[in-house]
């Protein structure tokens, strides 16, 4: 027997219930009950026990699971056997329910036959060192070496050029030789292409009438430490990969969503150079942590804004649940990689930002005076009443959609006289809501609650008509971090997670900008690498 469709369930109600015979009620109430395990068994899909993707799952429940995991390795006595029954509310029915749930099954019919739900769940405690294994390459593991030398296009003397104990300028003896030298790989752009090359960089000793030698050295900059890592990032140009290079390597990953493993793949298919992946992911983090600095004076300068876009998406840091933020205006983009808390905000938008934000339904901006809803968001809600099996509430949603979407249209087509045609839209508007909010169906309720209580943030694009109605530029923004999260799985430390947003960050302000964040951000390593600081954004100087 099929199961019963909408349009059945649609004539159901109270009534039809108590005018049935109690057999035929039986009836109706086993066909419900069929329904109602196949939706519950759907509700209960996900990538792990059926073929939806990953990015079907929900973010909270990705995160909750990843923290009990780590719980359990903590505390070697958790009571696992709750937490299951937690999920049947009625322990007295799991015999009877036992053929019926498949997880059940599964577990019992293991390929040993032997395995019990605790010792399933208690799996991740067998090998804690696996869990707290580092990523990368494991102690003892073998190395590899280049199999045949770089071979340098030309040489680059380096020479002291005054003595460091009297600032005399030292003169160099031609047919003197280097006291240390290191290969440089550099990219070039040329008319028709790229072309990687090699570079010997030579330095010299210069030798002072006053007898004291002076060193020509590599330059040096900041260092970025990380708590608990071996080997922290020091800014130097004593390296193999040069900036122009580095950025080359680090749009690959960031703005072309390729692993390290793929890079050094590409690199060595289709340039014929061989870079290591600890090399190449050191790349990927200079161009990020160069960019540092570069990031907080856009945050300065964001606050100048008079319009920015608001608006987070899940993230993940180490398996853990994080929230991807991005504050855009017209010319600057920021990203930040944090909880999903209040005060994360501040890292954005700061207490004296004076401009206006347009934002999603999140909480957490609903205080705010000067403040435009997305109103995609509500319009994407009044469609999902437009199919509710309530008449009445599809009904109700079909008239704020109307209204809603009257408003956009108004607004972009009105020209001068476009707040006059709104004024009917949204006296009708309030009416639909005022009326809905009386209405049973709960979504619909909800609904009209939700615009009648933030109503100056949802109709303020009316009053100003500079404000966008909806909050695209900022979704637009991170639909890139979203595909890109889906395929990394997000990023591992805290220093990870601020360079990404950070290089994310100057990539989109460049392209707002309308400039190339390429040389721009190469010209970020090279001075990062002196220990210099960095130029601003190009425009923002202009602007
Ligand atoms: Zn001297």
């Amino acid at each position: 027997m099929s199961l019963l469709k909408k349009e059945d369930i649609a004539q159901m109600n109270r009534n039809y219930f108590q005018s049935l015979e109690p057999e035929i009620l039986v009836e109706v109430a086993c066909n419900l009950h069929e329904l109602a395990v196949d939706q519950m068994e759907r509700l209960e899909q996900n990538s792990k026990n059926s073929s939806r993707p990953p990015s079907s799952d929900s973010p909270y429940q990705k995160g909750a699971k990843k923290d009990s995991v780590e719980n359990n390795v903590e505390n070697p006595d958790p009571k696992n056997t709750d937490e299951n029954n937690a999920e049947n509310p009625d322990p007295k029915n799991t015999d009877g329910n036992r053929a019926e749930n498949p997880e059940q099954s599964v577990i019992d019919t293991d390929e040993k036959g032997a395995a019990t739900v605790n010792e399933l769940v208690e799996q991740p405690m067998a090998d804690p060192k696996a869990e707290n294994r580092c990523a990368g390459k494991q102690p003892g593991a073998q190395g590899f070496w280049r199999d045949a030398p770089l071979i340098p296009e030309g040489t680059i003397p380096h020479y002291p050029e005054l003595c460091a104990a009297c600032n005399v300028p030292l003169q160099i003896h031609v047919d003197q030789s280097p006291y240390m030298g290191y290969h440089v790989l550099e990219l070039e752009k040329t008319p028709s292409g790229i072309r990687i090359f090699c570079t010997l960089h030579h330095y010299y000793v210069g030798v002072c009438s006053c007898g004291h030698e002076t060193k020509a050295c590599p330059s040096e900059g900041t260092v970025s430490t990380v708590e608990g890592r071996k080997k922290d990032l020091k800014f130097t140009e004593y390296v193999l990969v040069g900036p122009m290079f580095a950025t080359f390597i680090a749009a690959l990953s960031n703005r072309h969503r390729m692993s390290r493993v793929k890079i050094k793949e590409f690199l060595s298919c289709w340039m014929k150079t061989e870079l290591g992946v600890g090399t190449i992911d050191r790349c990927i983090r200079e161009a990020g942590i160069a960019c540092f600095p570069v990031v907080e004076e856009l945050v300065k300068e964001l606050q100048d804004a008079k319009i920015v876009g608001l608006d987070e998406t899940p993230w993940y840091q180490k398996g853990q649940l994080k929230w991807l933020w991005v504050a855009i205006s017209s010319t600057i983009a920021v990203f930040h990689i944090g909880t999903r808390k209040k005060v994360e905000l501040l890292n954005l938008i700061l207490v004296s930002f004076a401009g206006w934000l347009v934002t999603d339904g999140y909480r957490g901006y609903l205080d705010r005076e000067r403040h435009q809803r997305c109103l995609a968001h509500l319009i994407r809600k009044a469609i999902a009443l437009t199919g509710a099996l309530d008449q009445k509430a599809a009904k109700m949603g079909d008239w704020l959609l109307k209204e809603l979407r009257g408003l956009i249209h108004a607004m972009a087509e009105g020209g001068e006289d476009a707040q006059k045609k709104c004024s009917p839209i949204l006296a009708r508007l309030k009416r639909a809501c005022i009326l809905g909010e009386k209405e049973e169906y709960s979504k619909l309720r909800a609904l009209a609650r939700e615009i009648l209580n933030d109503w100056d943030a949802v109709v303020a694009f009316v009053k100003n008509p500079d404000l966008p109605p909806t909050n695209n530029e900022a979704e637009r923004a991170l639909r890139h971090a979203v595909i890109s999260c889906g395929i990394s799985f997000g990023t591992r430390t805290s220093e990870g997670s601020r360079a990404y947003a950070a290089l994310l960050s100057v990539i989109e302000t460049c392209r707002l900008c309308n400039i190339d964040p390429w040389s721009y951000i190469a010209e970020t390593i090279r001075l990062a690498r002196k220990g210099i600081a960095p130029i601003p954004v190009p425009s923002i100087v202009s602007a």
